[in-house]
Formats: structure tokens, sequence, C-alpha cells
């Protein structure tokens, strides 16, 4: 009663001090078993513990297990240092400079295990901003729960008494379905602006809502996200791709304004009525594949998302008079070099990218050894997914695609009946040699090197 009536005076600031007692959840108060918990994350607190350290699972993962979710991977936070932890565990390393965490390893698992970290001392440590340039200290557990940046991501399991422990009302806005920032959140975003971006993700994904007072600075705010490493920027936008709610998560960003300058497709692609379908479908097919287990190729999502662009640089160009081919090589750096400007997608991604753009125009070629060349291409099946993607979203001819996926399952002397000489004009049927073809068993071998071109 007494607590209750104090925690109402103090709000939620009442578990924000250094020696804050959290609220603790017992087995019967929530569903977490510690089976469920990874064996790896489990045996970690245990050896920790058994060694006098304090060690609990945290962070994502305990979210998740509350939601129902099957967590990504698990974080343990302990009182020990990293040196003590790297001592207590042969197949472990320390990683990092600024703050150092450790990994450690059972089979193939990994679970990361990080030293409570202590709050900020005022101003101290942040740039001009108000960013933090530096956060190596280590602290007392109810610091760390109070760094964190959202009361659902401050939770703490204890796998060995199966209890949650929390002390900023985590388990209450996950009951909610509330995501809400710990302490002043116009303060928070001005410390870690990507903050902004992960409320934004967090929300989408987990279905969960922005909490009015974490929403309303975001608009003021949403500025120094480009004052954000680029590439912190781009693994916080490629984990939001590949969250599995891509879609969700791109159409909140929208809403929150958080889109300008990251990606073509966050900024206007969507509205684009040449590309814009498309580039929904392949953010809806990534989610569909991710749902259903199956990998997805990053390059290619965002090949996708800047297709808009590339295809609105080739028409430029072409109406101006260049041929087709290099009109495109000018148009893909020309869209590689304006992504550049606001959010650098890394070089690793370019070969693929251009790859799968520039065998888009060989799919209306569909006479002589063309398309058996292209079927032999390596990228062959992303570049076919990409084209038929493309038709299902009205942003290339169907039956160019159907033709396609014909064509790859078919046999030898089909494959000779359906070339398709000249798109432009009435089908022709090439003259067969016949009895020769069907000898050799299928397309010769040999002939001119594949061409990227679309004449
Ligand atoms: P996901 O399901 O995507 O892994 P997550 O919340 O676990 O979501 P991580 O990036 O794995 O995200 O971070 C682990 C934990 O570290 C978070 O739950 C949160 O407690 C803390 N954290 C991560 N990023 C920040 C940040 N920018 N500011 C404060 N705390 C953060
Ligand atoms: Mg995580």
């Amino acid at each position: 009663m007494i607590k209750r009536y104090i925690d109402k005076l103090f709000g939620r600031k009442a578990a924000s001090g250094k020696d804050a007692k959290p609220v603790i959840y017992g087995p019967d108060k929530h569903g977490i078993r510690r089976d469920a918990i990874s064996k790896c994350a489990r045996r970690t607190c245990e050896d920790l513990q058994r060694a006098g350290h304090a060690a609990f699972v945290v962070g994502g993962a305990v979210r998740d297990h509350l939601l129902g979710h099957t967590p990504k991977d698990y974080d343990v936070a302990t009182s020990a240092t990293p040196e003590e932890v790297r001592s207590i565990f042969r197949r472990s390393r320390i990683i990092g400079r600024r703050f150092q965490i450790v990994h450690v390893l059972c089979g193939q698992d990994v679970v990361e295990v990080s030293t409570f970290r202590a709050l900020l001392d005022g101003e101290a440590g942040t740039d001009e901003h108000g960013r933090v340039l530096s956060d190596n200290v280590f602290g007392t557990q109810a610091e760390d729960a109070t760094r964190r940046d959202f009361t659902v991501n401050a939770l703490f399991f204890d796998p060995v008494k199966e209890e949650v422990w929390d002390y900023h009302h985590g388990v209450k806005d996950i009951n909610a379905k509330r995501l809400v920032m710990i302490g002043d959140a116009a303060q928070r975003y001005r410390e870690d602006p990507v903050r902004m971006l992960r409320a934004a993700r967090l929300a989408a994904k987990l279905g969960l809502t922005i909490d009015a007072k974490t929403e309303a600075p975001i608009h003021a705010h949403k500025h120094l996200i480009q004052n954000v490493p680029q590439s912190r920027l781009f693994e916080e936008i490629l984990k939001l791709l590949l969250s599995g709610n891509a879609v969700a998560c791109t159409k909140l960003l929208r809403k929150l304004e958080l889109h300008h300058g990251l990606l073509p497709l966050l900024d206007d692609a969507l509205e684009d009525k040449g590309t814009g379908p498309f580039a929904l479908a392949a953010l809806k097919a990534t989610d569909d594949r991710l749902r259903e287990d199956k990998s997805v190729s990053p390059a290619f999502l965002l090949a996708a998302l800047l297709w808009g662009r590339v295809e609105r640089e080739l028409r430029k160009h072409e109406d101006a008079g260049q041929p087709s081919i290099p009109a495109l090589h000018t148009a893909m750096h020309e869209a590689l070099d304006a992504q550049r400007e606001s959010l650098a997608i890394p070089r690793r991604f370019d070969a693929t990218m251009k790859e799968l753009w520039l065998l888009q125009p060989r799919f209306l070629q569909r006479g002589g050894q063309r398309p058996y060349r292209l079927l032999e291409h390596p990228r062959f099946r992303a570049a076919y997914d990409f084209f038929e993607l493309r038709a299902q979203s009205g942003n290339a001819p169907m039956d160019i695609a159907q033709w396609w996926d014909r064509f790859q399952h078919a046999n030898a002397d089909e494959r000779e009946e359906m070339m398709v000489e000249d798109e432009a004009g009435p089908k022709k049927k090439r003259r067969r040699r016949r009895g020769k073809r069907k000898e050799e068993g299928g397309p010769p071998e040999g002939g001119a090197p594949p061409q990227d071109d679309a004449s």
C-alpha cells in the first residue's frame, strides 16, 4: 500500500536510482520456464552465479518470452567484469575496445555477456547534440536497467530462481502492449538518435503501441538521425528490413516521418505508381520468406528498393537518346551515388545489386542462344525471382515472366518450340534442324559470352 503510494508519488522515477530495488516476479507470476531459455544462456548464468556473481538473461530475450515470441538471440548481464567472465568460461573471448563484452560459446551457440553498465554522469561523454560518445563504466544492476532504452527491454530473468526482475514497470507495459522510453524520451533520443528507429522497429515487430510521451519528441528530434555514423545506421535499417515485419516497420517509419533520406523507397518510391508496388511486393516477399524460415538476400531486397530510382534514371537517359545498355550503366551508378549521399549501402552489396539490374533487360530477349545463356548465368535464379516479382507488381510483362517459368522447366524440344525471335515483331518459330538437336540433348555449348545487352 505504502509502496504503491510512493510509486505514485515518484512515478516512473521510483526505480531509477543507483541502488533502486526492482519488483521481483516469482515463477507463479510469469510464464517463463527455465527450460524455455537457450541452454547456452542458462548454463552461462548458472556458472556465473556459482562463481558468486549476479547473472541474468536480459533485454530482448526476456521481452520476447513474455510476449510469446521466440527470441533471436540471448544476452546475459552480470556483475562480473569481462576478465572474470573470461576466466570462468574456457570457450570465451573478450570483444570490443570501448565497452568490452564477452562472447561465451557452447557448441554452435554464442551468448553475449556484458557487465552491468553505469549511468552517464550529466553531460559528460556527449557531443554537442547530446549524443553519447563514451559509456564504458561499470555500474549496478539498477543503473544497467536505467540505461537501457525501453521499459520492456529492461527486464532481467534469473533462470536459476525463475524470477523476473523489473526496475521500470516493464511487465506492466508488456501486458498493456505499450512501448515506453525509460526516463525523458527527448533526452534519450538526443543521447542516441537510433532509439527513434528502434522504437519504430520494435513497435511494428512486436505489435506494441508507442506511448504518447515516447512518440511526441520524435518529430522534433528526427533530424538528429543524420549525425549517426553511416555504418550503424545501415545496420539498423537492415535489421528493420529483415525483421520479418518490414512492411509494418516501413509503414510506421513513414507515419513517424522517420523515413527521409534513409532509402529512396522510404522517401518516395512507395508512392511511385510504376515501381512502388514492386518495392512493397519485395518487402512482403521478404517477410513471407522469413516467416517460412527461408533464407533472404539483403542485396536482393536493396536492389528492389532502389529499382525505382534506377528505372527513372534509365528512362531519362534513353529519352535523351542514349542506347539502352550504356543508359542502364549510367542509371545504376547514378542511383547508387544518390543513395550514398543519404545512407551509404556498403560496397559489398554493389556487385550483386548491379548484376540483378543488368540481367533484367535480358529477360526480354527470347530468341537464338540468348535465353540459354541467361539460364546458365550463375545469378539466373535471383534475377528471375526479381523479374517475376516485377511482373506480379505490374512493372514487367506478365506473359514474359510466364514464358520464362515454362522455359526453365521445358525439355530441349519444347525450348526450341518456344523461341521468340523478336519481341517487337510477330512470333517466329526457329527452323529446326530435325533430329540434330535431339542427339545433342540440349542447347549447344559455347557461342558468344553472356552479354548485358538489352537491344
Ligand atoms: P532484437 O529482438 O532486435 O534483438 P533487442 O531489444 O534485443 O531486439 P538488441 O540490439 O539485441 O535489441 O539489444 C539488446 C538490448 O540492449 C536491448 O533489449 C536493450 O535493453 C539494450 N539496447 C540496445 N540498443 C540500445 C540503445 N540504443 N539504447 C539503450 N539500450 C539499448
Ligand atoms: Mg537482441
